[in-house]
């Protein structure tokens, strides 16, 4: 069977690593979360103090970091999924704090480090098989890719994925404060000047808000075989 590149783009929240990650597993492919990458150059930022009094982002001096900031990933022997890794420490928990997701799209508007974190990704694609979740995927990283996404539901529903997901974890969280998150981090998402998120011409829209997930592996699964046909 042809191996293909698949990209899954949507707002924040919407469960677009859950389903990813099912969908890698499945089918046998590489799973990477793009926005595990941005978010990792923000707690590197936010570690080496580069965010301003005013919390805005120090741009010239995370330019200046940007060589020393390695992000990479590496498979978890037990679960054999993708850990995100910023040098040789495993920052997959810090990456998901509020603090984190409150920082990450100012941060992911810079044009230099949209440009670093898609090289990389670009080349994680390089030999297919590969199942990446983001906000650009399909429009910018992976234009050719055989199978685009787009998946988008409430942002009440996606907070509320969000809230109860913190809360299994036992991380603190408030609901207010997340949809508020969600709601900021949408707008920032889709107004940036470079490769704002938005749904690729050639993208099926998947609107999960009242689906659950066998219906969505299900409708997933179905889109696959189609695209490898
Ligand atoms: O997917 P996740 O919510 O973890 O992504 C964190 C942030 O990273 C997003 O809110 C967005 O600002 C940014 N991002 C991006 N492009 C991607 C993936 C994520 O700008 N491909």
């Amino acid at each position: 069977m042809k191996k293909i590149v698949i990209a899954i783009d949507g707002h924040s929240s919407c469960g677009k690593s859950t389903m990813a990650k099912q969908l890698a597993r499945e089918v046998g492919y590489i799973y990477v979360d793009s926005g595990a990458m941005y978010r990792a150059v923000t707690l590197y930022a936010q570690r080496h103090h580069l965010f301003l009094p005013d919390d805005s982002v120090d741009a010239e001096g995370l330019h200046r970091e940007m060589p020393n900031i390695r992000v990479n990933f590496r498979l978890d022997p037990a679960t054999n999924l993708p850990l995100t890794y910023l040098g040789e420490e495993c920052v997959e928990e810090a990456i998901r704090s509020i603090e984190v997701s409150r920082q990450v799209s100012p941060v992911a508007a810079l044009p230099f480090v949209r440009e670093a974190m898609t090289q990389l990704q670009q080349q994680m694609g390089e030999t297919k098989g590969i199942v990446m979740d983001g906000r650009d995927i399909g429009t910018a990283v992976f234009p050719d890719a055989e199978l685009k996404i787009f998946v988008t539901a409430s942002a009440e529903v996606r907070a509320r994925r969000r809230y109860d997901e913190l809360q299994a974890k036992g991380m603190p969280a408030s609901y207010d404060d997340i949809l508020r998150n969600v709601q900021e981090r949408d707008y920032i998402d889709t107004h940036r000047a470079l490769n704002p998120l938005r749904q690729a011409d050639d993208a099926l829209v998947l609107d999960n808000s009242h689906l659950t997930r066998e219906e969505q592996s299900q409708w997933l699964l179905e889109r696959f075989h189609e695209a490898v046909q």
